[in-house]
């Protein structure tokens, strides 16, 4: 009974005690745990080898190979259990997406029985071939060997695909040389480095017992459209693109404001229930849904989680997101930009760091003017987002992201940080050198009896900034809807590790074993001061909109890259590459190769656009614009036929062909452009910002403007009207 799937959350238990018991039977299945953690682990694994796979998943250390085999043969029972014929190696290659490949857990012996196999070394090594994958040059296509390699602090799931079942093991992707072919690989270095210099400072506060590491932690919200199925197979450029390039804007945005937390609608709930039930499965832990700004745009947000598992379940919240859809009529556009002119998707990145022990660095407490510890843990960001914002600029550059920033309810791509009042209060304090308060905001008085005295956060919210401080975390708002978080997580851990490496040694200088509290109170004052005053410029509490503020940062020296191909200049500048060397997090070569495979798919993908948008303006514009021109003809003929002038009508056509000639001129220049070729990536790169944008946006320009004019009955494409609205 397949409709039953659509509802299997927990909460619509009652719905699903109405199903007749072998619906139930089939369905009952599903509410287990589809990943190989807790209960799973414990009831399948000895007490000893449990321990010692917990210990190895909580300390991030290399697996055993002694207790791989048992480990195997639990995981295989299991996944057979579940229905699973396959297992793969599951791995996020440099194309930002994941890969899989799968192998059959049977296979014949030698007496021609099939036998069910997983062994150690099948869990622990796979062989992918590496020339299919973007190496940006570090592989040649006949230096095709790689190795897929079990990340065993990432829980092993089951993923289905209708009938199907196959046992999914999350692994890093690296070459034959050794060098990182994929997104974790750089994470996992990202955190260790982080959790080093973090722990320098612990040390510093003896705040450090009992504590083995500092994790990094990640909330990811996930912005995302839906729209209706059949439109989107008929329009060409969502197909390809995954976004619109033409497409008149409907009379009607989100001016009123009335999408944004409105009520879910019905379909599109079923549809969020699901991706959430299938979420669960996964040990995806979902908590938040709602409408977001544009019509047809939604929002789901998880639980934080350690980063390198939050980044493999962001993942796999990607992929529910689009499989579900089609279940429901929908298609799930996870693109940054699907329709122009309304609020386009991001994923706001919320990051801190804590304790293995589950002490948040980033939490001020109530007294936060004597939290040395987290002044010191805040200012290390701000330094180093002041020092690197061009870094996490490029951390986040990619074709689509482009339309975001700095368009409708997206941050700018000045990249700037939002403190709030209370901490920008007590940055004062520390630049006039001494710390005595912490601004407290009263209880809010609603004026009303019935309604309670409500406690108020200690600063306001700033939707327009792209790095706020939000009440104990950072939330990082330029990160595109369709990107892996591995790669801007592993570029902001790199940064911050700089920075925390920087002020621990800054104090080390002055403080020791045997320093009582006043002399480290005192020494951290002195080397925050000095931080203070050389980085506050990257902190702006106002309204990142305002024009005003792009001015004010270029005379505070902010940069401001707006494109992809300014971006990504940026990774291959000297800091960059020794940054990335001295944390050990990515050498110059996988760094030269990060930059190649990402200025690459920047070019292919306006590449792809641009002929779509040709191939859309000749095959349904024009001779859309050209049959209306024929009727027009027609009816001016005829009419002066019947001896009546109709000069309004002549004009009406001449307004016509006006238009038709523009937009002929312009995709001939989309075309020209498009076929540029150069040898050199860095200069491609420039031409497509440069000269290929511009032409793309002209053109597109041209063609708007005769869809907004074409009687309907002539217009070939669902509209920005039926796309947004319609479901
Ligand atoms: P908002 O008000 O911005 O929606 P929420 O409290 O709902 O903030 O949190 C948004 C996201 O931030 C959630 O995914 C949440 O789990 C995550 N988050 C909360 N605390 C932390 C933390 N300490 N580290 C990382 N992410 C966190
Ligand atoms: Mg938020």
């Amino acid at each position: 009974m397949t409709v039953m799937r659509t509802n299997r959350l927990p909460v619509y238990a009652e719905r699903i005690q109405d199903m007749d018991s072998t619906d139930y039977q089939e369905t009952q299945d599903l509410f287990g745990s589809l990943t190989f953690t807790g209960d799973v682990m414990l009831k399948r694994l000895s007490e000893d080898v449990y321990a010692k796979l917990q210990k190895t998943m909580q300390q991030g250390l290399a697996i055993d190979p002694a207790i791989a085999n048992t480990v195997a043969e639990a995981m295989k029972e299991w996944a057979l259990e579940h229905g699973c014929t396959h297992y793969c190696h599951w791995f996020q290659p440099l194309t930002g997406s994941t890969a899989e490949k799968h192998d059959a857990f049977f296979v014949p012996n030698d007496d021609g029985k099939t036998i069910a196999s997983f062994t150690g070394a099948q869990l622990i090594r796979g062989e992918p071939d590496a020339s299919s994958f973007p190496s940006g040059g570090i592989r040649d296509t006949y230096e095709a060997r790689g190795y897929t390699a079990w990340d065993a602090t990432s829980p092993a799931f089951i993923l289905r695909s209708g009938r199907h079942a196959t046992l999914c093991i999350p692994t890093a992707f690296v070459s034959w040389t050794g060098e990182a072919l994929d997104k974790k690989t750089p994470l996992l270095r990202s955190l260790r480095a982080v959790s080093d210099q973090a722990m320098r400072i612990l040390r510093i506060f003896g705040t450090d017992k009992g504590v083995s590491q500092v994790i990094t932690t990640i909330g990811s919200e996930q912005e995302y459209f839906l729209i209706n199925k059949e439109f989107y197979l008929l329009r060409p450029d969502l197909l390809m693109c995954g976004r619109t390039v033409i497409g008149a804007p409907p009379p009607k945005g989100h001016q009123l404001d009335d999408h944004y937390f409105g009520s879910i609608p019905e379909r599109v709930m079923a549809y969020m229930a699901d991706v959430e039930s299938r979420l669960n499965e996964l040990g995806v832990p979902v908590q938040t849904r709602h409408n977001e700004v544009a019509p047809g745009q939604y929002e789901i947000a998880p639980v934080f989680e350690n980063a390198n598992v939050a980044t493999d379940h962001q993942m796999l919240m990607m992929h529910t997101l689009r499989t579900c859809a089609p279940h429901h009529g929908f298609v799930c556009l996870l693109h940054e930009k699907p329709f122009a002119g309304v609020n386009g998707s991001g994923k706001h990145n919320n990051w801190s760091l804590a304790t293995d022990t589950g002490a948040n660095l980033l939490n001020p407490q109530e007294e936060t003017h004597t939290n040395m510890q987290f002044l010191v843990f805040l200012l290390a960001v701000i330094r180093a987002v002041d020092l690197h914002a061009n870094l996490l600029r490029a951390a986040v550059s990619t074709a689509g992201n482009d339309h975001r920033l700095g368009a409708n309810e997206a941050p700018p791509a000045i990249i700037s940080i939002y403190l709030g009042e209370m901490l920008s209060d007590i940055l004062d304090q520390l630049e006039r050198g001494e710390t005595t308060s912490t601004k407290k905001s009263p209880h809010l008085d609603l004026g009303a009896n019935t309604l309670p005295q409500i406690p108020r956060h200690s600063s306001d919210r700033n939707r327009t900034s792209p790095f706020a401080f939000t009440g104990n975390k950072f939330e990082v708002r330029t990160v595109g809807a369709s990107a892996s978080i591995a790669w801007p997580n592993t570029i902001l851990n790199t940064m911050v590790a700089e920075s925390l490496d920087y002020l621990a040694t800054q104090l080390e200088k002055k403080v020791s074993a045997k320093s009582s509290n006043d002399e480290i109170e005192a020494a951290v004052k002195a080397v925050l001061k000095e931080v203070v005053c050389k980085h506050r410029r990257v902190v702006f509490d106002g309204d990142n909109y305002d024009p005003k503020w792009h001015e004010q940062a270029q005379k505070r020296g902010l940069p401001h890259l707006k494109t992809t191909a300014q971006g990504l200049d940026e990774l291959k500048s000297k800091e960059t590459i020794d940054l990335f060397s001295k944390y050990e997090v990515l050498n110059e070569r996988e760094l030269r190769a990060r930059y190649a495979v990402l200025l690459d798919r920047y070019t292919t993908t306006i590449g792809i656009e641009a002929r779509t948008m040709i191939s859309m303006i000749n095959t349904h514009v024009l001779p859309a614009a050209i049959r209306y021109q024929g009727q027009i003809a027609e009816a001016i003929a005829a009419t002066k036929a019947a001896g009546i002038t109709c000069e309004d009508t002549h004009n009406q056509l001449q307004d016509l062909v006006n238009m038709i000639s523009t937009l002929r001129k312009a995709t001939d220049r989309v075309a020209e452009a498009e076929s540029y070729t150069a040898e050199d990536a860095d200069r491609l790169g420039h031409h497509v910002c440069d000269t290929l944008n511009p032409a793309m946006e002209a053109a597109r320009a041209a063609a708007d403007a005769i869809e907004l004019v074409l009687p309907d009955d002539l217009w070939t494409l669902p509209s920005y009207a039926e796309m947004l609205f319609m479901r």
